[in-house]
């Protein structure tokens, strides 16, 4: 399966869906929910930033998708009061569209490339005196005639975000200031976010139903708001007035959404391992093959909350089902 039509991906799905995450997305960080290390590191940095009259330092934000990495960016923006330009590494295709970007930036804005792993190597080389010194050299002209030209730029700030810091180049990785590494959220914050969610989009409900949301939501706040969404049509369409654990457990399991916030795809990895290898150690790409997936699909999306809720270990052979997993999926365990 196309992982954008996933219910539970925390890819985001298409332009509609989000118009609708713009509008839930807090905008101060005060409203940005958990995360606490990270914010309160970056509120003394822009604090700091700020009392100096300075662009505030790089910052590399790297975690799984839907986490909050673009919202990180927009607050930091807006926190230090400034513009954000907003670009995807592999839209930046050559040189010249990075420098188009840098062009228009005034002093102390913020810069976001989202999944900056995947820049072009060339132009992955102009960001770092970019970074480092403000500054560009490019070539203009070509043959007898090719020079090269200084081209200065005002003090800004870059902020870089990937599912996979190990996937970044050490020259870019080092010319980060300020690091941020994002974790899978608690179902209390998810709670939170999901009452938050709620107000915004008028919708009663329950302190249980956001529990039973915030449970199935993957530690992801971009699949909880999903999910509110669909539970509420449910709920419409039922003429309830209340979402309650009721209604979210009639509407997850017509999605075929298990308890755990488990899809098809992460059963059938699971089913996969265990039916054909005996549980492993097997390898990503042998998964990859077997269950109709990419191996990157498997890696980014599927992989990470399975080992974050301790149904897949990852070995130096390759990749295991724990018992745990066995016991979800009312697999019998057997140890050899
Ligand atoms: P990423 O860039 O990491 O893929 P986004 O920043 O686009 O994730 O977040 C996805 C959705 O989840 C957005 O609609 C956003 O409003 C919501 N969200 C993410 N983090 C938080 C948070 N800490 N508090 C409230 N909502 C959040």
């Amino acid at each position: 399966m196309d992982d954008e039509e996933r219910i539970v991906s925390a890819a985001s799905n298409d332009a509609a869906e989000e118009q609708v995450e713009g509008s839930l997305r807090p905008q101060t960080l005060n409203d940005y929910i958990g995360q606490e290390k990270l914010k309160q590191e970056i509120g003394v940095y822009i604090k700091a930033a700020k009392q100096r009259e300075e662009a505030l330092d790089h910052v590399l934000l790297y975690g799984p998708p839907g986490l909050g990495k673009t919202t990180m960016a927009v607050i930091i923006a807006n926190e230090l009061g400034v513009n954000l330009k907003q670009a995807s590494g592999p839209a930046i295709e050559r040189p010249g569209d990075l420098v188009a970007l840098l062009n228009e930036l005034t002093p102390g804005d913020v810069l976001f490339i989202d999944e900056i792993h995947r820049l072009p190597k060339n132009v992955e080389e102009i960001l770092y005196s970019a970074m480092e010194d403000y500054y560009i050299d490019i070539v203009v002209g070509q043959d007898a005639g090719a020079h090269a030209v200084h081209f200065p730029l005002p003090p800004f700030t870059l902020i870089g975000a990937t599912t996979r810091a190990g996937m970044l180049a050490a020259p870019l990785r080092d010319r980060f200031g300020i690091n941020g590494h994002m974790q899978y959220y608690t179902e209390n914050d998810l709670v939170a976010i999901i009452h938050r969610s709620a107000q915004v989009l008028h919708t009663a409900i329950s302190r249980e139903g956001a529990h039973a949301i915030a449970r199935r939501s993957r530690g992801t706040p971009r699949i909880a708001n999903r999910l509110l969404k669909r539970v509420r049509d449910f709920a419409e369409v039922a003429g309830k007035e209340t979402v309650d654990p009721e209604i979210v457990d009639y509407a997850l399991q017509l999605l075929r959404i298990d308890e755990r916030g488990l899809d098809e795809n992460d059963r059938r990895v699971l089913t996969t391992m265990i039916e054909l290898y005996g549980g492993g150690p097997v390898g990503l790409t042998t998964i990859a093959a077997n269950t109709g997936e990419e191996a990157e699909t498997v890696a980014d999306m599927i992989e990470p909350y399975l080992m974050q809720i301790g149904f897949l270990k990852r070995t130096a052979r390759g990749r295991v089902v724990t018992p745990a997993a066995y016991e979800h999926l009312g697999i019998p365990y057997n140890q050899n």
